[in-house]
């Protein structure tokens, strides 16, 4: 087991890496150690994840309250003590703006699955979850709905919150999904994304059954699914204002029906031809007029 001062150590470590990829502009982001079954290890607010010393990490209980440190704790502590009330196995959490991934929770476009290999084994089907004002419990709460069924969750209009066993374990799945959401948007650039087909999507659930990680689709429910359209999170999308389509979808998803036609020009904007050849048989009415005038006053 970690002495308190390594569980800090290794906080300030994941800080750096955090605020060294541009996953938290200024102060952003906050990161929680739970090290007792009512202690938990805090961030304070105001302060830059790059430049954190163990000194900094404040110490606060299960519901909030600081224990310990000479700083505040982060205003976000509701959000990643609601994660660890609802999930014993959840040691520590980790929540910050990485850009591609949030420029996903902005657009509210769910992320496509069926993708790439990695993604499907670490992260599966990635919700995104209702909108609310930062630091209240309404906002700690917009994520219950999804905690059980993904260690990564990304908060419409804000960011992401991900979880997990370790700090680093937590962050992974933060770095997995912004790479991933980030090459989504080059390919989506050069042109086109195309999909994994039915068989080697089910190929990478069934290795990850393998492998040990739980995905809900790995449930007899799910057996006949349409990997594509049949997204775990889709019952939410309404309630969170998700959409899905930027990307297309594969030709054997019934999602491609909807989401792979070109773009409609739109209906032509009317022209009144007749109106318009009057207008210019007036104008050069008006022009040979005005040259004639002028002719005869020399
Ligand atoms: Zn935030």
């Amino acid at each position: 087991m970690p002495t308190l001062e390594q569980l800090k150590q290794e906080i300030c470590d994941i800080g750096k890496r955090l605020y060294q990829r541009g996953f938290a502009a200024a102060n952003d982001g906050n990161i929680t150690y739970r090290v007792s079954d009512n202690e938990v290890l805090c961030t304070p607010t105001m302060h830059s994840k790059g430049f954190l010393k163990p000194e900094d990490i404040c110490l606060i209980d299960i519901q909030g309250n600081q224990l310990a440190g000479a700083k505040k704790r982060s205003s976000e502590a509701l959000l990643h003590l609601e994660i660890m009330k609802a999930r014993s196995d959840v040691r520590s959490v980790v929540h910050c703006h990485p850009p591609y991934a949030t420029a996903f929770a902005v657009a509210r476009e769910a992320v496509p699955s069926c993708v790439l290999p990695e993604v499907e084994v670490f992260l599966g089907n990635v919700p995104i979850a209702r909108y609310e004002t930062p630091s209240t419990q309404a906002f700690a709460e917009t994520i219950l709905p999804f905690v059980h069924q993904s260690n990564v969750v990304m908060l419409a209009n804000h960011g992401t919150v991900s979880f997990g066993e370790t700090v680093e374990r937590a962050y992974w799945w933060t770095e997995i999904l912004d790479a991933h959401c980030r090459i989504l948007l080059l390919a989506k650039q050069i042109g086109r994304v195309e999909f994994l087909s039915p068989q080697h999507t089910r190929e990478l659930i069934d290795l990850k059954k393998k492998w040990g990680y739980a995905d809900p689709r790995q449930d007899s429910a799910y057996a006949d699914a349409d990997l594509f359209a049949d997204d775990v999170f889709r019952a939410s999308w309404a309630e969170c204002g998700v959409h899905a389509g930027a990307f297309g979808a594969p030709a054997w998803s019934r999602a491609a029906a909807q989401c792979n036609q070109k773009p409609s020009a739109g209906p032509l904007p009317s022209f009144d031809e007749e109106a318009f050849i009057e207008r210019v048989a007036q104008r050069v009415a008006q022009k040979l007029q005005a040259s004639m005038s002028h002719d005869a006053s020399h």
